[in-house]
């Protein structure tokens, strides 16, 4: 393809709108056929998806082609979600909000399947056109370049002739959809195991409750526009791994008497006779009954998989006690993760080794 710059009216990509809305215009406008995009590699694909994933359309060449910068489309697509959200997040198709396209406007979040109505507009999404033809993300044939800009049956008109140009939406307005972008860049940094994400990928039934309500209980808030969901009715408590300034001394270096703490600063334990049992008690169990019980929390920490350590608890005597410390030392002793494994790496070679 040539380089040269495509017909385009430059600062008309408005925040978050899709890829394909925005090559339906610039196909509308320059009479676009197939090879005329700039395709990723050496070799134009035979389809080109222009909303779940870019991998039919080069973006960066293509922003150079209408003279707009790249990170106009960095929300152009979704395929920049891992798989995992993707998968249990994604509608693999356009939605339109009918408000948003008589002003020129679509959106790929439109295609998460949480949202049930336009977050500017707060008009309900639609998956397929008066005709009853669902709606198309990919370029493939002659036809479909020759019919860009509206669905084939010709009732339903993706712009106009000005729209097309530029969109009539107020940049302003987009300005609702923040918190659904925010929110999944957010969810696209947990941490999650290998399994979670597996379960996910093939929908396993609350898979996608379970990791919202996680991740809510992380502080990540469920933006009000998506739709309510059922919270998983066990409570889920967190364990901070994030280094945090030590409160607390040390188990490997006893805390000095009362008389000689520094001045305004309590003491961790409480002088009573029952903190001096259970102190006693939890010493006796990690000397003897328990005694490799940090490298297996260490272990359990780094696996982060219920399955996993339910495997190892039942394979290996010195796990189960280590686990059974572990509940008793919650049991008794309020923040005793801050106390025993706050941020506790798993020992290098050794860890995790079956006794
Ligand atoms: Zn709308
Ligand atoms: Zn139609």
């Amino acid at each position: 393809m040539p380089d040269r710059r495509l017909t385009w009216h430059v600062g008309s990509v408005l925040p978050y709108a899709s890829l394909w809305h925005t090559v339906l215009r610039a196909c509308a406008l320059n009479v676009l056929h197939p090879h005329d995009l700039p395709p990723p590699g050496a070799r134009p694909p035979a389809t080109v998806a222009l909303l779940e994933r870019a991998g039919g359309v080069d973006v960066a060449a293509f922003a150079r082609l209408l003279g707009e910068t790249p990170e106009v489309f960095r929300w152009s697509t979704l395929g920049a979600l891992p798989s995992w959200l993707s998968a249990s997040l994604v509608v693999p198709q356009p939605r339109l909000c009918f408000a948003c396209l008589a002003a020129g406007y679509h959106t790929a979040l439109f295609s998460v399947a949480l949202l049930d109505a336009c977050p500017i507009h707060g008009t309900p999404l639609v998956e397929r056109c008066h005709c009853g033809a669902p709606f198309h993300a990919t370029l493939h044939s002659l036809e479909d370049y020759a019919a860009a800009g509206s669905c084939r049956c010709g009732r339903l008109h993706f712009f106009t002739h000005e729209t097309c140009r530029r969109p009539s939406l107020a940049p302003e307005a987009t300005h609702a959809l923040d918190p659904v972008a925010a929110w999944l860049d957010a969810m696209a940094r947990l941490i999650r195991s290998a399994r979670l994400d597996e379960a996910l990928c093939q929908h396993a039934p609350d898979g996608l409750e379970w990791v919202i309500t996680a991740a809510q209980a992380l502080g990540l808030a469920y933006p009000a526009c998506l739709r309510p969901i059922r919270l998983v009715p066990p409570p889920i408590s967190t364990a901070w791994y994030t280094p945090r300034p030590r409160q607390t001394p040390s188990r490997d270096h006893a805390p000095p008497p009362p008389d000689k703490r520094e001045h305004g600063k309590p003491s961790y334990w409480p002088s009573l006779p029952a903190t001096t049992v259970y102190r006693a008690l939890a010493r006796h169990v990690r000397r003897h009954l328990a005694p490799d019980g940090a490298r297996w929390v260490a272990r359990f920490i780094d696996s982060c998989d219920p399955l996993a350590i339910s495997a190892w608890i039942g394979s290996s005597p010195c796990a189960r006690q280590a686990f059974i410390d572990l509940l008793w030392g919650r049991a008794a002793e309020p923040g005793v993760e801050q106390r025993r494994w706050p941020d506790r790496q798993p020992p290098g070679r050794d860890r995790g080794s079956a006794c």
